[in-house]
């Protein structure tokens, strides 16, 4: 099928084709001729599937349609709620991607960490597409700098994601502001009870459009477990990318002092490297990003909330530091390489505290994914598992020291504190010290 088929005008086929794009991506197929008709749509698609572009262009071309209408210049029609800043500055790059041969369509994209005055300026100059994070748009909201009462189009986007950041109750309050009368799209990787719920509070008879989901279809990325001792994992990160003359990679650590202490010790062994997280102030996550696309830093080392969104054409390495908690981070992790058609590697650094985690995401992927033992780096047999705790703190984590770790319960004192169920090598504390599952 060819992007003419689904009835897009000129001006937004030329920017299709610039892009290089040859053909719509399955969600694009399916989601173009529904928005253009006017339906609301929920799609099931992950970052990486061209969902992006399947609201973008229609959106773009019903708006161009009706230039001259009724709205005033300052009277946002199209606002996209997303659940982080990358993602806003994404998308609406996307949106003046796509846009820019149509007249006068203007987007903005607002968000917090930056100015707010800019944003307040820019507003009053006039946009037609917004593209949003929750807390700073209800920001403009209150000051009464923004304008949602002619909005005839609302995108959620990562839907999934606004709701485990604990975005529900800001997108009820900013449903009030924007007209009853309206077309809802909204879009996430999987469809919870709690996103059905939120959906059918808002939306009018939508298409459920659903594409595979990377879990059920992740040829494209070559996935791979290197086993290795705890204490090695940074040397054999350093000695993957070097021998493999690795140029662009993406590294997943679980908490934000991890993230930089990593960075700092690549960057001592003379790999430009630098982490992106959430106590980065903005400008320092922007300028990471953009040195990283530009390949003036190799190595960008980032906690699974900062990558979240994250759109970087074609990356060819992930390496997850350390496996996440939850194993569906692991396919959204694994899934910002071999997007929408190029091929990525993603390589696991699995010590022995993690088993338990390997196990879960192995029984979500369905699939047991292959082991590669690099030289110099076996496992050492005698190491034990460690459990990996929750910290008190948000999601930090921090390995329990390994003598606390193998007393039994009832010799730890009496002001040993009390620890979440630990998931190293089984499913809770009584396997830690234990080798419950091998690799
Ligand atoms: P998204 O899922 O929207 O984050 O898009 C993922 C990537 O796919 C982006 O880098 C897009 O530039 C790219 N892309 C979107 N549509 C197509 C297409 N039809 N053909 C090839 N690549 C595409």
């Amino acid at each position: 099928m060819s992007f003419s088929a689904l009835g897009l005008r000129a001006e937004l086929l030329l920017a299709v084709g610039e892009q290089g794009y040859t053909e719509p991506t399955p969600i694009q197929a399916q989601a173009i001729p529904a928005v253009l008709a006017g339906r609301d749509l929920m799609g099931g698609a992950q970052t990486g599937t061209g969902k992006t572009a399947g609201f973008v262009l229609p959106i773009l071309q019903r708006l161009a349609e009706q230039q001259g209408g009724t709205h005033s210049r300052t009277q946002v029609r199209a606002l996209i709620l997303v659940p982080t800043r990358e993602l806003a500055a994404q998308v609406q790059a996307s949106v003046f991607t796509y846009g820019k041969h149509l007249p006068k369509i203007r987007s903005l994209s607002v968000y917090g960490g930056v100015g707010f005055h800019p944003q307040v300026q820019a507003l009053k100059r006039g946009i037609d597409i917004l593209v949003a994070t929750p807390g700073r748009l209800l920001d403009h909201l209150s000051q009464r700098t923004v304008d949602l009462s002619k909005v005839q189009v609302l995108v959620l986007d990562e839907a999934d994601r606004m709701l485990d950041m604990g975005f529900i109750p800001d997108i009820r309050k900013i449903l009030a502001y924007i007209p009853k009368q309206r077309q809802n799209l909204l879009f996430s990787a999987t469809f919870s009870d709690e996103i059905k719920k939120l959906a059918d509070g808002f939306m009018k008879d939508p298409l459920l459009v659903e594409v595979a989901r990377r879990n059920a279809t992740a040829e494209l990325i070559a996935q791979r477990i290197c086993p290795v001792d705890r204490e090695k994992k940074k040397d054999l990160l350093a000695h993957l990318i070097t021998t493999g003359d690795w140029k662009q990679v993406l590294v997943f650590t679980r908490t934000k002092h991890g993230a930089n202490n990593l960075a700092e010790k690549l960057v001592k062994s003379g790999i430009r490297a630098d982490a992106i997280h959430g106590n980065k102030s903005q400008p320092a996550r922007t300028r990471a990003l953009a040195e990283f696309k530009a390949g003036k830093i190799k190595v960008l080392v980032a906690t699974d909330i900062a990558a979240r969104g994250l759109d970087i054409d074609e990356l060819p390495h992930v390496v997850n530091f350390e496996l996440p908690h939850v194993a569906n981070d692991y396919v959204h992790r694994i899934g910002r390489t071999g997007r929408a058609g190029s091929t990525g590697e993603a390589v696991s650094l699995v010590c022995v505290d993690e088993l338990g985690l390997l196990r879960d995401i192995e029984r979500l992927i369905k699939r047991e994914i292959k082991k590669d033992i690099v030289p110099g780096f076996e496992v050492d047999p005698r190491i034990r598992a460690e459990p990996i705790v929750q910290g008190k703190r948000g999601g930090q984590q921090q390995r329990r020291p390994s003598n606390s770790a193998r007393k039994p319960a009832g010799n730890r004192g009496q002001n040993a504190p009390r620890q979440p169920a630990a998931r190293a090598g089984g499913r809770n504390s009584r396997d830690s010290g234990r080798r419950a599952f091998s690799y």
